[in-house]
């Protein structure tokens, strides 16, 4: 089993990271969408039509993230987070800092 120290500080990381999170997709980005009548030419209207195809990407993988933390959160409350959720194995702890919200170790993670 990870140690107790790690695992609070684990907890505190996801805490931050789950604030971090849901603070970016609070920003409600279609308000934001690009219309004809706010571009100068087409070309500014294309630009910031692929600014915000980027901004949806970014908020897809925010939102699937969340979703990685939530489960971490909940893998540490029943106990078993820093366990492979495949193969049931510890995962490295460096790895842990590095992919807090990781269900699987480097071996699983494919
Ligand atoms: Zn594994």
């Amino acid at each position: 089993m990870p140690d107790k120290q790690f695992i609070a500080t684990m907890k505190q990381v996801l805490l931050e990271l789950e604030c971090e999170l849901t603070e970016r997709l609070s920003h409600d980005i279609d308000a934001e969408r690009p219309g004809i009548d706010s571009a100068v030419g087409r070309l500014s209207f294309i630009d910031a039509y692929q600014q915000h195809e980027m901004d949806l990407n970014t908020r897809r993988r925010s939102a699937a993230q969340l979703a990685s933390v939530h489960g971490a959160l909940a893998r540490i409350e029943k106990g078993n987070y820093g366990i492979c959720e495949r193969c049931g194995q510890e995962i490295d702890p460096e790895r842990l800092e590095y992919l807090p919200e990781t269900p699987f170790c480097t071996d699983c993670n494919t």
